[in-house]
This record gives structure tokens, sequence and C-alpha cells, in this order.
């Protein structure tokens, strides 16, 4: 019986953790489920899939927590330290799919005790990708990508020689906004920006499709996960969202993954890994779908894509203040303290900021370092925010 821990389980990608887990329940053993603001969801899941702890992120709910599962045995916690407390718990396989670099610490705590991290929280790479890595080889545990632009390299990967990469495509749907006039983004809602035209997600990470912060994330991500240098690295805007990923090779093929936007391919994927399993979704046809298509990634209607071309060639912290700074603007977006395009205005002036002090960016990558800059980011992000809205 494989043993399961669901960091962010009432999320979409916990969610759809869980319907995989769910339709084979008897070939798992849940050992904790953690969650946030979703008690309801947090107990329901925890008392239905017989978990041994739940822990909410937030202290303020544990008494609500407590009382949803009390005399069911299942213990309760609360708060970032019993998050990663729980991701220490023995399990074969964690998911690590809390939002933000919230997610850095408990993913850490599991690579710790030498599990298998199927990993969706891109952050946690984006900030601190060596460390991710250090901790894993440490501890003999095994990464595996589950953003399904890395899902798709992976598989692309799957019997090749990284050296004979010689390029790797990701591909982006463009979010929300991807045929609006430049003209009119300036004045895009939360609302607007907060649905997809092909993925169901996540709030956050949908609007960060809109912005392409998701996508320069994803670059970063890219570049971490698999060592590859930044000029190997491109996104490509592909509307129709069935191509994942691509990876050229020096004799000019390219090996594309494509398949329907269902995070459960690739969540199903690393619960299997390295077997594959049938999955529940759906089959394309391509004579149905009759076209792909694609679109330039350009820099200028998006310029996340520059500012993460800037990040990866800084790195160091540049890439935990990148994200934090992005996590704190985008709150002043959703709180409607700045408008839509000055989400990415607030990031580039704090890289600016940071970066002009020295020793913020080229500091040891350690969790406490990343900690700080990520504090620090959010600090200098408060304060552009509060001059705009000034
Ligand atoms: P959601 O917002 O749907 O879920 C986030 C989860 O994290 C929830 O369980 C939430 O709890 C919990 N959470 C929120 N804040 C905190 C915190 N401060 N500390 C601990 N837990 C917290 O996000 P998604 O599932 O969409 O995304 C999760 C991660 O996966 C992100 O890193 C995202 O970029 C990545 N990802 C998501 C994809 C998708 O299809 N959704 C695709 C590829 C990557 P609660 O809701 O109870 O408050
Ligand atoms: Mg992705």
């Amino acid at each position: 019986m494989k043993r399961i821990t669901i960091l962010g389980a009432t999320g979409s990608i916990g969610q759809n953790t869980l319907d995989l887990i769910g339709r084979d329940a008897d070939a798992y053993k849940v050992v904790a489920l953690t969650g946030g603001q979703n008690i309801d969801q947090l107990a329901r899941d925890a008392i239905r899939f017989r978990a041994d702890i739940a822990v909410t992120a937030d202290p303020a709910r544990y008494p609500d927590l407590k009382a949803a599962l009390a005399g069911t045995g299942i213990k309760a916690a609360a708060g970032p330290e019993a998050l990663s407390d729980a991701a220490a718990r023995p399990a074969d396989w964690v998911m690590s799919s809390i939002v933000g670099s919230a997610g850095l610490a408990p993913g850490l705590s599991a690579l710790g005790q030498g599990a298998t991290l199927a990993l969706a929280n891109k952050e946690s790479m984006v900030c601190a990708g060596p460390l991710m890595l250090a901790a894993a080889r440490a501890h003999g545990a095994t990464i595996l990508p589950v953003d399904s632009e890395h899902s798709a390299v992976f598989q692309a990967l799957i019997g090749e020689d990284l050296s004979a990469v010689e390029r790797v495509i990701i591909t982006a749907s463009g979010g929300a906004f991807r045929d609006w006039p430049l003209a009119e983004l300036a004045n895009a809602t939360p609302e607007q920006a907060a649905t997809h035209p092909n993925w169901d997600m996540g709030q956050r990470i949908t609007i960060d499709s809109a912005s392409m912060f998701n996508k320069a994330l994803e670059l970063i991500e890219t570049k971490e996960f698999f060592g590859l240098s930044a000029d190997k690295i491109e996104a490509v805007v592909h509307p129709e969202s069935m191509i994942h990923a691509l990876v050229g090779f020096r004799d000019g093929a390219l090996m594309a993954h494509v398949g329907p936007p269902d995070m459960r391919h690739a969540i199903g994927f690393a619960l299997h890994y390295p077997d594959r399993r049938a999955l529940p979704v759906e089959r394309l046809d391509l004579v149905a779908l009759g076209q792909l298509t694609f679109r330039p990634a350009c820099e200028t209607r998006w310029p996340a894509l520059r500012l993460a071309r800037e990040v990866m060639a800084a790195g160091g912290l540049a890439g935990a203040v990148f994200n934090a700074a992005k996590e704190r603007a985008l709150d002043g977006f959703l709180a409607r303290d700045i408008g839509f395009l000055q989400i990415a205005e607030v990031v580039e002036e704090v890289l600016t900021r940071v970066s002009a002090q020295p020793g913020h960016i080229d500091a040891a990558i350690t969790l406490d370092n990343v900690m700080q800059a990520d504090h620090l980011a959010r600090v200098r992000a408060e304060e552009i925010i509060h001059q705009k809205r000034g």
C-alpha cells in the first residue's frame, strides 16, 4: 500500500489528486492532508480517506478543524510548523500543491524524510531550486514534476541524454486576455483575469496565466529542474493547450507531449511513475481538433517574460525576490489597489531596488536566506503599491 500525503489537499491540484486516489482507494494509505481556509473540505476528505492527521495552515482555524474532526480519531493540527511536521511523517509519495512560497518549507520537509515529491508548487523551484535538488540528493528522495509543461518535458526526456537537448519549448495558453487589445489591459478586473480559456485551476495561477507570470515562473522552473541554460528555454503561445511542451534534440527532432488540458494526466503520471497506468482523461480526436496554432510569446505584451530572463541571468536569490514580489503584487491587484498592468511594474521595481542592495541577491541559497529575501521583497512591493495608490 502506497502511503500518501497531500500538501494543499483542498486546492485544485489537491482535489484532482484525491479524485485519482479515490478511484483505487484500497491501494493507498492517506497519512496527512493539509489545507488553509477550506476546513469543511479538509475535514470531509480526511474522514473519507481515513487520514491520520489533517492540518490547516491557519492557527485561527484550529478550533473549527478540531470540532469538525471530533470523534473521528483523526488528529487535527494548525500552523506552518504543523504543516512541515505533517510533511515529515513517513510517506512514500507526497503531493506538493500548496500555492505560493508557503509550499517551500513543507516540500523540503517531505524531501528530508526521503519521500517521492510530486511537485506542483513551482514556486519552490523558482525560489530555491538548488536547495530542493540538494535536499533530494542528500536524502535519496525523488522530485517528479507535476506542472503540465515540466511533466511533458520529463516524459519527452525519458531514455534520452540531456546533453543531446538543443532546446526546450514550453507552451502558454495566453490566458484570459490573449485576444484583448493591449490598450484595454490596464482596466482588466480580477474577475476577468480569473477566467481561464482552457484550464480549470486555482484563482492565483489563473490570474498568473493572464499576466504571463505563470509562464515566467515556469521558464525559471525549467532551468532549475532540468539544469538547462536559459538560452535553451523558450515559451510559445499555443491557444489550444494541447501540446504542453516540446524538447528539441541536436539532430533536429522535436518530441512533443500532446494531451487534453487535464491535470490528472501529469498528477497520475507522477503517482504511478515509473509505471504508466490507465488514467481517466479524455482521448484526443485529432481530426475533430483539426488544427493546432502557435503565436509568439511577445515580451512587450507580457513583460513578465522579459523579467524571467533577467532573473535567470541574475541567479542566486533573484527567483525568490521575483516570486514574492509577484505574490504581493497579485494580492494588491486582487484588493484593487493596483491595476493589472501594474503587477509587472511592481515586480520590476522590487527587483531593481533589491538588486541595488549589495548582498541581497547573491547570498547563499539557504532556507533562511530565501525566506528573508521573500520577506524583503514583500515589504518593498508593499511600499511600491502604497506609492502607486497614493
Ligand atoms: P489552489 O488555490 O486551488 O489551492 C492552494 C492550496 O494551498 C489549497 O489547499 C489552500 O488551502 C492551500 N494554501 C493556501 N495558502 C496557503 C498557505 N499560506 N499555507 C499553506 N497552505 C495554503 O491552487 P492550485 O491547486 O491551483 O495550485 C497549487 C500549486 O500548484 C501552485 O503552486 C500552482 O502554481 C501549481 N499548479 C497548479 C495547476 C492547476 O491546474 N491548478 C497546474 C500547474 C501547477 P485552502 O484552499 O483551504 O485555503
Ligand atoms: Mg503549467
